[in-house]
């Protein structure tokens, strides 16, 4: 067996220690004679099962008592259109800050339920940094303020929590979830998919303020009333289980490296490894400011175009696949989340030193 180094920007790589978990359990869950698929999500055993995942997720982020926890289905992009829904409150709008690709589809997807004001905006410098703070213009009387906490695909994260006053501040966490600590008690609401840092895609974990929950909109489809899911312990309706189990896998995988410290240092260091190096060269470059750099998606470009597909192709050779850029931006982009060894990164690194002194 060949495992490659896999920098796909999601669904992702995971542990592989999780993976053999997974596998040894597959045909018999804990002496239950059943796979996790095939458990009733009303039966002990896998109860059992979500109420680990969430304990866990609670004590890695240290989520307050005053928070529900919500493993739910569609997505991120499901909870752009959920997020207002629940979350205006009787609210005419909702203040966006926009940061790329991931925040102008929650922008625009807002739109259909409740008037937008985009507060602030990187789009006129290319989306390479995080609009400062005093730079936004917010309103008072929005229901929320939406950030996205990472931007998946430009590579641009945010690295402080924006203080919103009394407007709750809510977070699509989908790409840096996990990644490092987070005081939750900032935020209203976090929510995010699992197929970056979590596990396979399937769930979506909603963290919300439990003040600001029971007031959904008429038009609220039952399952995604998060009053309605957090009434019923997220199981209104089947859960995505053997997701949520793997989830818990992943969850306890962090905790024994260490937990979210741990992570965030061992991110950053993977993260330095490689802009280190784009900072040496300029045959590779990343158009992100310094400051707004994600540690968990590295988007770069080779100066000379035409040799995309080259550096693809010995990449491959070398058993480092899914660098191909976005298709939205082209160029490369290394996902690097928890699960992605140093290894792996040290290695992208070495190559690109062999593929410069070849091709440069
Ligand atoms: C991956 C991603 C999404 C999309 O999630 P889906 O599971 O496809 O709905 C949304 N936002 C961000 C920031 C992402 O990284």
């Amino acid at each position: 067996m060949t495992r490659v180094f896999n920098f796909s920007a999601g669904p992702a790589t995971l542990p592989e220690s999780v993976l053999r978990q997974a596998a040894d359990e597959m045909l018999d869950w804990r002496g239950s004679g059943m796979s996790v698929m095939e458990m009733s999500h009303r039966g002990k055993e896998f109860i059992s099962i979500h109420a680990e995942a969430e304990r866990l997720l609670r004590e890695l982020l240290g989520v307050p008592a005053n928070y529900k926890v919500l493993f739910l289905q569609g997505g991120a992009i499901g909870e752009n259109a959920i997020v207002p829904m629940n979350m205006l409150r009787g609210h005419a709008s909702a203040d966006y800050i926009d940061t790329g690709e991931w925040s102008k589809k929650s922008i625009k997807e807002a739109k259909k339920y409740c008037k937008v004001n985009v507060a602030a905006s990187s789009e006129a410098g290319g989306y390479a940094s995080v609009p400062p703070r005093e730079t936004w213009k917010l309103d008072p009387d929005a229901a929320y303020v939406h950030i996205c906490s990472n931007e998946t695909i430009g590579g641009v994260e945010y690295h402080w929590t924006p203080d919103t006053g009394d407007v709750p501040l809510v977070a699509d966490m989908s790409s840096n979830f996990m990644s490092r600590p987070v005081d939750v008690s900032r935020y209203g609401l976090i929510y995010g998919g699992a197929q970056k840092n979590v596990g396979p895609a399937g769930v979506t974990m909603v963290i919300v303020r439990d003040d600001l929950i029971g007031q959904a909109l008429p038009i609220t489809p039952s399952a995604f009333d998060y009053k309605i899911q957090a009434d019923n312990d997220s199981m209104f309706n089947t859960p995505p289980t053997y997701t949520i189990y793997i989830a818990g896998l992943v969850f306890n995988w962090i905790k024994a490296q260490g937990g979210l410290k741990a992570m965030e240092a061992h991110n950053r260091k993977k993260a330095a490894v490689l802009y280190d190096h784009l900072e040496t060269t300029s045959f590779f470059y990343n158009p992100v400011a310094r400051e707004d750099r994600s540690l968990m998606n590295v988007p770069f470009k080779l100066r000379d175009e035409s040799l995309d597909e080259a550096f693809l192709k010995g990449a491959q050779a070398r058993g480092m696949v899914q660098l191909k850029g976005h298709r939205s931006v082209g160029g490369m982009r290394a996902s690097i989340y928890n699960a992605m060894p140093i290894e792996g990164v040290v290695a992208l690194v070495e190559y690109m030193k062999e593929f410069e002194v070849s091709h440069g």
